[in-house]
Order: structure tokens, then C-alpha cells, then sequence
């Protein structure tokens, strides 16, 4: 068992130490080439209603598996794809695969857009008409955009969410509460959802930490958004987050990220365990 774990112990190192050798050209080459080769794939988050009459949503989450260094988490390859210009491609990958396989009514789909394609007038209007398209019901697709998103060009973030907003696309604000976006900004901001990023969630159980979070969710209710909390993890943090009028919750406690086709038992799961109808 010892030379067992010490030669896997070894080929974890390798493998970090390959990672880090492999300069960040031939990276980016290996991304292009799991775009052409099929190594790419789509897991999907269940997000929880926590009031009655909500529909459930569930997020596209992007993965990449590489045939010999294995699965390389997003973390990794969406700042190396933002960097090289790829992000859009990737986002364009994403949304076909998800416009062509909706999840089952009466889900929406939250779909992540990266910087650099949120500012990118031809990406945008590539969205649009793909959206159009077909008979497919605009108001079932969320795009979620960043602060840093948003920030980078205000004027071209807003022309463009707006547009897409028209179409009865909804804009998220994803990870709110620790990029740069001061107070003073949500308001003039084109979002109709709220997604609190997990670290606040992480401070349920202590004054201080829901003080802070209980204010971020009468905000945005005040502006008119729907609020989703992330990083959902416990029991605890979920009844806290009921009691306080969220409107969504999502996180490893309600379901991980898993197969289009298991969304609808997981949420069947966390509605049961959580006692909501
Ligand atoms: P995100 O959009 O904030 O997505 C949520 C991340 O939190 C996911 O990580 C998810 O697996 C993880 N998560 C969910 N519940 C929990 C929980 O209870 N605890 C903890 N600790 N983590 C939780 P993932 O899939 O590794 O994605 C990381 C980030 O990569 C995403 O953060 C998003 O910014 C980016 N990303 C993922 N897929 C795409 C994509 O298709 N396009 C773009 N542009 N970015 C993507
Ligand atoms: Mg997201
Ligand atoms: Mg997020
Ligand atoms: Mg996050």
C-alpha cells in the first residue's frame, strides 16, 4: 500500500511539476487542440428556489479533460484562455452546446461569459442571432458576467447587456461582493439577478458575517433583483438563508455539479432533505 500511495504521491508531483514546465504557449496549444478534439464537456449546477412560484435554474459549468494530464480545473484554463483571446471561442463553444441541449423545463440555464467576450462587439453579436435562432425561449438563458466584466468598459458592458436583456435574456452579477464594484454602482448596473459570492455565505453563524450578508440581500432587493447565494454548503447556512428571504441558493449542500440529465433528481434530493415543496 506504502509504494502504492508514495509512486501516486510521485506521479502528482510529476504531473505539477509538467504543469509548471509547460510554458504557457504550449498551454494555450493544448487548449486549441481539446476545442478540436472533443475534450471539453458541460456539467450543470442545480440552483435551488427557497420561495414558492420560483422556477429552478441550474449553472453550465465548463470542464476540460486532458487525454494524459487528466482533468485541469477552470481555475486554470479560462485565465490562461482570457490571455491568449480564446475566451470567446470557449464562451461560443459553451453556448451552442447549451442552446442545442436546454435543460428540461421548467429549468433556466446560467450560463458564465468571460471578459474579454462580454466586450467583444462581434462575440455579442454572434449571441444575438444564435439566441434568435429557432424558436428557443430567450427568458430560460442567464448570462453571468463579473464585476472586472463590467468594469473593464462600463459604456460596451452595458450597450451590450442591455441589448441582450431586450431579447428577455437575464444578466447575473456573478461573485458579487469582492471584485471592485462599489455600492454606488448597482443601480446604474443592467443585472437582474444577484449571485453573492460564497466567501459571505461563509460568515452565516457569526453577528458580524450575516449582519454583512442580510445588508447585501435587502440591497438587492430594494434595487428589484433576485438574489442567489453561493458556496451553499450546510443545513444551517440554507435555513439561514430561507429566513432571510433568499430567493435562490446554490452550492455543494444542494447539489454538485453533475450530468444535465441528473438535475432533475437532485433537485428532487435537496427539496426533500431541505423540507421546501
Ligand atoms: P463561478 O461562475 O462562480 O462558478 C461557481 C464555482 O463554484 C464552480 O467552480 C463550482 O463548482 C463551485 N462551487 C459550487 N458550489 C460550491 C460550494 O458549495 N463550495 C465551493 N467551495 N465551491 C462551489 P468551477 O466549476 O471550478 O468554476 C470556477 C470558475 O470558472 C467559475 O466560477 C467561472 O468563473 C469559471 N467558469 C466555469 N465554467 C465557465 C464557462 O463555461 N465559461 C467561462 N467564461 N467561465 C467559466
Ligand atoms: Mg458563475
Ligand atoms: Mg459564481
Ligand atoms: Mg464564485
Amino acid at each position: 500500500y506504502a509504494a502504492k500511495e508514495g509512486r501516486n504521491r510521485w506521479s502528482v508531483y510529476r504531473s505539477g511539476l509538467e504543469q509548471a514546465s509547460r510554458s504557457r504557449l504550449e498551454r494555450v496549444q493544448d487548449l486549441r487542440q481539446a476545442l478540436r478534439e472533443n475534450q471539453l464537456s458541460l456539467v450543470y449546477q442545480p440552483i435551488l428556489p427557497l420561495r414558492p412560484g420560483f422556477p429552478p435554474k441550474a449553472e453550465a459549468l465548463l470542464r476540460w479533460t486532458h487525454p494524459t494530464r487528466g482533468p485541469i480545473p477552470p481555475s486554470e484554463f479560462i485565465p490562461l484562455a482570457e490571455a491568449y483571446g480564446l475566451a470567446p471561442t470557449l464562451d461560443t463553444w459553451v453556448l451552442k452546446q447549451v442552446l442545442r441541449k436546454m435543460p428540461p423545463e421548467p429549468f433556466e440555464v446560467c450560463v458564465n461569459l468571460s471578459t474579454l467576450s462580454l466586450q467583444d462587439a462581434h462575440f455579442m453579436k454572434w449571441l444575438t442571432r444564435a439566441v434568435q435562432g429557432e424558436r428557443r425561449d430567450p427568458t430560460r438563458l442567464h448570462l453571468e458576467v463579473t464585476e472586472t466584466a463590467l468594469l473593464r468598459d462600463l459604456e460596451t458592458a452595458r450597450r451590450h447587456l442591455e441589448a441582450v436583456q431586450r431579447l428577455g435574456v437575464r444578466v447575473a452579477l456573478d461573485d458579487f461582493g469582492v471584485g471592485q464594484t462599489t455600492l454606488a454602482y448597482l443601480n446604474r448596473l443592467p443585472v437582474d439577478l444577484l449571485k453573492v459570492d460564497r466567501s459571505f455565505v461563509g460568515g452565516i453563524g457569526s453577528a458580524a458575517g450575516e449582519a454583512l450578508l442580510a445588508g447585501i440581500l435587502s440591497l438587492a432587493k430594494g434595487l428589484g433583483m433576485i438574489t442567489v447565494a453561493e458556496g451553499v454548503e450546510t443545513a444551517e447556512q440554507l435555513a439561514w438563508l430561507r429566513r432571510s428571504s433568499c430567493d435562490y441558493a446554490q452550492g455543494y449542500f444542494v447539489g454538485k455539479p453533475g450530468e444535465l440529465g441528473q438535475l432533475q433528481a437532485s433537485l428532487a434530493k435537496a427539496r426533500l432533505t431541505t423540507h421546501l415543496p
